[in-house]
């Protein structure tokens, strides 16, 4: 249920709104709009109070109408917001009309190597810097990351060619660390259902890129959308990163690109594509960046390298450096004919 106050709805009317949603013992999240408040129920309503709150609400002094979310996500619904919601890190805009490119390697191995990478993408146009210091390994005889080491190293690095960065956060006790150090906090693929783990990226105020699992189904992403939504904290990025392939031969997940254009129509939220993890092969990156970018898709995460063959996770889908600077200059052409630009 969303709660649209009319334009000059006082405090205390927004309050009474409030009060008389909780007194039910249901969450009221005030969302204050370009003109308006807007109020929304976080909470699913019972079948026999929806009638009588309804008319009781739109009753109270203040209050313009009422619609009713059909969606079972309710926040990370369109119909709860009409407008594409734009995230802003530091100054950069995921979901505006620019598209909002995050490279850098799979994993912070080293500061030469950190730096030798954000160099790299920053020189060809990158806004955003990524790497791992939290990895999830199939292997627990894989390199696992260097852990608050390599979040340090990400924040030296970010802060020295001045980019916003993102990392992973794996477990919920280290979620305090991890936002001390990065301006973006991902959810793994692997996480995207670690309930505990959303509701305490929920509790930051960072954005929060999260993955789409590589067997969930759309809602099951709004979901856990909704569960980071629900604790307050509206920065949420869509990503998707690829599912589940029918024939692992050639290609490591299927990029499933209908999924931009769908979940742009479902929900406000920016939606990124991880063209790295969804091919899981170098050579198709730059073109399963242009096609993301050509389906509406509203930044791109891109693992590169400074030198692949070395890397200590993902070298085979990671961009050398000359690679990706290519790819950059081509994405332009590619964002203009859509009416956007990188
Ligand atoms: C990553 O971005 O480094 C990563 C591990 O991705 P995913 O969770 O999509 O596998
Ligand atoms: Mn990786």
């Amino acid at each position: 249920m969303i709660i649209a106050m009319r334009a000059d709805a006082s405090a205390e009317e927004i309050s009474l709104v409030i009060e008389r949603i909780t007194s039910h013992g249901m969450t009221a999240l005030n969302l204050p709009g370009g003109d308006r408040t807007v109020i929304g129920v976080a909470s699913s309503i019972p079948a026999d109070l929806r009638e009588p709150l309804t008319d009781a609400l739109q009753a109270l002094p203040g209050v313009d109408h009422i619609t009713h979310v059909s969606r079972i996500y309710k926040l990370a619904s369109r119909e709860f917001h009409a407008s594409d919601t734009v995230v802003n890190v530091k100054g950069v805009e995921i979901g505006g009309n620019r598209v909002a490119v995050m490279a850098g390697p799979c994993a912070v191995e080293s500061r030469e190597q950190l730096a030798a990478a954000a160099e790299a993408v920053k020189g060809a146009g990158a806004r955003i810097l990524r790497g791992g210091a939290y990895k999830p390994r199939t292997s627990p005889y894989a390199f696992q990351g260097l852990g608050e080491e390599g979040l340090k190293l990400l924040k030296e690095i970010g802060a020295a060619v001045g980019m916003p960065t993102i990392t992973e956060v794996m477990d919920q006790h280290d979620v305090d660390v991890v936002a001390e150090h990065a301006d973006i906090l991902q959810i793994g693929a692997r996480n995207m259902q670690n309930f505990p783990l959303l509701v305490a990226v929920g509790r930051t105020r960072h954005p929060i890129v999260l993955k789409r699992g590589p067997s969930a189904t759309i809602d099951e992403l709004m979901l856990s959308a909704e569960y980071v939504l629900n604790q307050g904290n509206q920065s949420v990025i869509l990503c998707e990163r690829g599912v589940h392939p029918l024939d692992r031969t050639y290609l490591r997940n299927t990029l499933d690109l209908s999924a931009v254009p769908l979940m742009k129509s479902i929900s406000h939220l920016p939606v990124i594509v991880d063209p790295s993890h969804s091919t899981g092969d170098w050579r198709f990156v730059a073109s399963m960046s242009r096609a993301a970018v050509a389906a509406g898709a509203d930044g791109l995460l891109i693992e590169v390298h400074p030198d692949p063959k070395a890397a200590l996770c993902d070298g085979q889908q990671s961009l050398k450096p000359e690679t990706f600077a290519a790819l950059m200059e081509s994405l332009g052409a590619v964002a203009r004919a859509v009416g956007r630009s990188v």
